[in-house]
């Protein structure tokens, strides 16, 4: 029997309950394994998908070790992204400081490989040993001639969030210093996606094909001379806003331009964020006509496999663990459209106002967790007898430890998700997993279905029956 941190208790909350009061927003609780990741890797989950720049660790190898061949986030031009480097910062480093390490480093990666950019990443030690980033990146800048930037990301100064905030603040010294030049005045950028199996391209050609120009994306696919002119565009359309809120905020403060936060989760929310973003430029009615044919069209294609699907799927437990509460609410809506029940559901980042949305559109009882840990991960996908949970690589074992069928829907993931053609992927992988016979072998909650016999009546089948509870 798993039972809750008496001080996390506020942080878990079952819909239907009243009063609704429920706590985030907040560092990690001391004893609790948190799932949620460092400043550092905050920062470097946003920075990273963008591909002409160098990526440099400046802390211990360790640091460095979330690399890209972990992550997915694919280009369609330049590599540089996949490469991880490092200070490597040793004990004599830490007793004499890492500048000139770092120096050496910049100096030798801008040579070798001819950057675009250069983003610094400060970690813990970097912090406590007070190496003065900013200068030694300013010196480089100078000398190189091209954007160093410091991300100021050292691990232990907040949570993943703030990690978020720097990378945004790093991307915000770039924007407005290129020529905005023949940009026409139907035109975005897309936050928030970072091309995950190709994912930033499928927007991109739904866009494209509305007759609205992209351009800049971030960070998916992304070129530091278009994050430069992105003040250019008209509009901001953010997806994932627990990371890219901060970027939108300050470009609308700076330069005037609006934001619109969408979700490309499921069939509803991609149709309303291409819908909301064609209703943005009502002197061209041309585009929203495109977008309605253009929805029409990828949903006709889509509903015979989400039909099929749905068949075997309803009436099926999700849940689901997320990074940002944005991508919860799409997905509590598209399980939904495969007649599945979201039966808990909680992010690493949500905040007051996500979390009572969250309540809102989930049914009585739902578990809401906020900043959870693996036990009670594990405490509430056993008693609300979940046939599928939804996270990223932290979740996966949780899940196929207790026997549970799993859908990746994290940074780590191959298949693209988002979209019309995302959602058919998504019920395809959820489909695959659940109804994959291989929980058949095992243990899982007392009503489960029994091992088939298998011919031979021994072997599997005999293990799996000895195995059950
Ligand atoms: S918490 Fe600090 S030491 Fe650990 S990975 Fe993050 S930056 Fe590095």
């Amino acid at each position: 029997m798993i039972s809750l941190l008496d001080q996390r208790k506020p942080q878990v909350h079952v819909t239907g309950a009243q009063p609704f009061a429920m706590a985030c927003d907040k560092q990690s609780l001391a004893g609790s394994v948190s799932q949620r990741a460092c400043v550092f890797c905050g920062s470097r989950v946003v920075l990273y998908p963008i591909v002409d720049a160098v990526h440099l660790v400046h802390g211990p190898i360790g640091c460095a070790a979330y690399t890209w061949d972990i992550r997915g986030a694919l280009s369609s031009g330049p590599q540089l992204h996949r490469l991880s480097f490092s200070t490597d910062l040793q004990e004599k480093d830490v007793i004499y400081g890492g500048e000139k390490k770092l120096y050496q480093a910049l100096v030798e990666l801008i040579d070798e490989y001819q950057p675009k950019a250069a983003f610094v990443y400060s970690t813990c030690i970097v912090g406590l040993i007070g190496d003065d980033v900013q200068a030694i990146c300013k010196r480089v800048a100078a000398e190189k001639n091209i954007p160093v930037l410091p991300v100021h990301s050292e691990g232990f100064k907040g949570t993943k969030k703030d990690g978020y905030r720097a990378a945004c603040e790093a991307m915000f010294t770039l924007v407005g210093t290129a020529d905005t030049l023949g940009i026409p005045r139907t035109s975005i950028n897309i936050l928030g996606d970072f091309n995950l199996a190709g994912e930033t391209w499928i927007l991109r050609r739904y866009y494209q094909e509305m007759g609205v120009d992209v351009v800049a994306t971030i960070t998916g696919d992304a070129r530091i001379d278009d994050i430069r002119r992105a003040h250019g565009a008209s509009l901001n359309v953010v997806q994932c806003s627990g990371s890219m809120t901060s970027l939108a905020q300050m470009m609308k403060e700076k330069y005037g331009i609006p934001f619109l936060k969408v979700s490309y989760f499921g069939l509803e929310d991609t149709a309303k964020a291409l819908y909301d973003v064609a209703e943005y430029f009502p002197e061209n009615p041309a585009i929203l006509t495109r977008a309605r044919t253009l929805v029409a069209r990828e949903i006709a294609a889509a509903l015979p496999a989400l039909r099929h699907y749905r068949q075997a799927l309803a009436g099926k437990r999700a849940a689901l663990y997320t990074g940002g509460a944005f991508k919860a609410f799409s997905l509590v809506r598209a399980l939904r459209t495969l007649g599945m029940t979201t039966v808990m559901a909680g992010s690493q980042t949500g905040n007051a106002q996500d979390y009572d949305h969250l309540r809102q559109i989930c049914d009585d009882g739902t578990v809401l967790v906020d900043d959870t840990n693996p036990l009670e991960l594990a405490k509430f996908i056993q008693e609300k007898q979940v046939d599928l949970f939804i996270g990223g690589v932290k979740e996966r074992p949780i899940a196929f430890k207790l026997g549970v069928a799993f859908c990746d829907h994290n940074h780590e993931r191959k298949i693209p998700l988002a979209g019309f053609e995302g959602m058919v992927h998504f019920a395809r992988e959820v489909h695959d997993s659940v109804m994959s016979p291989v929980w058949q072998f095992t243990r899982r909650p007392a009503e489960t279905i029994q091992p088939p016999a298998l011919p031979g009546g021994t072997g599997i089948a005999a293990l799996a029956t000895e195995a059950r509870p």
